[in-house]
């Protein structure tokens, strides 16, 4: 049987942090319950953050956290990468953070020649050549993820 990895998302539990942040949306609520339930069990300083009523408080509630939280988001891939951005700016180091996102999952190629990203359709074909949507070099998605620029690295195809 086929598996599909990353389809399910599935947030962890990681013990002796000082204090655990919770930003979710609607269906991103429903991943981290579990965890939320045991984290208010265990009496262990929590806040959450609802994404979908304040959207534009984000990053005002993230840079008033003191060191030594961790943050949790779950929420649709389409804004998960925003929030991480949004995380890094307010001073979280990717260890602090643990991203759950769910639905489609875009890929993102990255133009080795020219730079820039082009967005594959979740269904694309990853061993598929495929065309600079800038400068329109023909390139192979490469296995090479970097978290840096949220893209798989494309390079020249060889024809
Ligand atoms: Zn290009």
């Amino acid at each position: 049987m086929k598996q599909e990895s990353g389809d399910t998302p599935m947030a962890a539990f990681i013990p002796g942090k000082r204090k655990y942040l919770f930003c979710f949306d609607e269906i991103g609520m429903s991943l981290l319950e579990k965890i939320m339930a045991d984290i208010r069990a265990k009496d262990i300083p929590f806040e959450i953050f609802h994404f979908s009523h304040q959207e534009s408080a984000l990053p005002a509630w993230l840079s008033s956290q003191k060191m030594g939280c961790y943050l949790y988001i779950a929420v649709s891939r389409k804004y998960l990468y925003q929030i991480m951005c949004l995380a890094e700016a307010a001073g979280f180091s990717e260890e602090e953070v643990q991203l759950i996102g769910y639905g489609d999952k875009e890929i993102h190629l990255f133009c080795c020649r020219c730079h820039s990203i082009t967005e594959l359709a979740a269904a694309a074909n990853k061993h598929a050549e495929q065309l600079c949507s800038c400068c329109g070099l023909l390139l192979t998605v490469s296995s090479h993820y970097s978290p840096l620029r949220n893209a798989y690295l494309g390079y020249p195809a060889i024809i």
